[in-house]
């Protein structure tokens, strides 16, 4: 009887483990600073996640820790992205990108706080006492919930990718767009897919990977901004 107790312990953890794995597709745009980023802090938000979602520590503390993870991954990506040390080095365009998208990510950190306070990651019951939705399923709703974070994560990388250091040669920096090994593309990244530009032109075409303009929302792009030695090429 404890053997087969023991069995089935076993296998629901497998289960467990099996399902994590097929979850956990890495996401990369094929960049290593930004990919680097994503790797080194995605187990982090992951566990603080899972300790709010599991009570281990309190909403109000979750909130703020969340907060504060969220925005210094946010700096660092938009820095990395733009190639500059220092906030103070940012170019005013920047500045304000930066800006929009502390708001932005301060406005999801509440919002996932509110969520999870309200037991919507947590196994649910009918009023009859019924299982509407299991522990594990409220689990993996949390980790789709940290796959939107980290392609945000790789959204402000290619913000800060497409501001560039706000220098004349920078600004004249042709780059172009290189789709990721997503299988469905949109029809923005297939249709920007191979354009050359200068980083002036893609500032000013609304377009980025990850863009929340793109038709695909930009929640499952992983395309990137390459600089090339090439001639303008395509018209958005
Ligand atoms: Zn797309
Ligand atoms: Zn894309």
């Amino acid at each position: 009887m404890a053997n087969l107790e023991a069995a089935r312990v076993a296998l629901s953890e497998m289960a467990v483990l099996l399902g994590h794995h097929a979850m956990t597709k890495q996401f990369a745009i094929g960049d290593p600073v930004a990919d680097a980023i994503i790797e080194d802090n995605e187990q982090d938000l992951i566990d603080l996640i899972e300790a709010a979602r599991t009570g281990d520590i309190d909403n109000a503390t979750f909130e703020d820790e969340l907060t504060a993870l969220m925005l210094a991954l946010l700096l660092q990506s938009f820095l990395a992205g733009a190639g500059v040390a220092d906030e103070s080095d940012l170019a005013p365009g920047a500045v304000v990108m930066l800006d929009d998208l502390r708001t932005e990510t301060t406005t999801s950190a509440m919002a996932l706080a509110a969520e999870i306070d309200a037991g919507l990651f947590a196994e649910a019951r009918d009023a009859d006492d019924r299982i509407t939705r299991t522990d594990e399923a409220g689990r993996d709703k949390a980790r789709a919930r940290i796959q939107l974070w980290i392609v945000a994560l790789a959204g402000a990388f290619s913000a800060g990718r497409i501001q560039g250091d706000g220098s004349a040669d920078s600004d004249a920096q042709m780059m172009q767009w290189v789709l990721g090994n997503t299988i469905e593309h949109c029809v923005d990244c297939l249709r920007l897919h191979g354009q050359v530009h200068d980083r002036q032109a893609w500032i000013a075409s609304g377009f980025q990977p990850q863009g929340r303009n793109l038709v695909c929302g930009g929640w499952n792009c992983d395309c990137r901004l390459d600089d090339v030695d090439a001639a303008q090429s395509g018209s958005f």
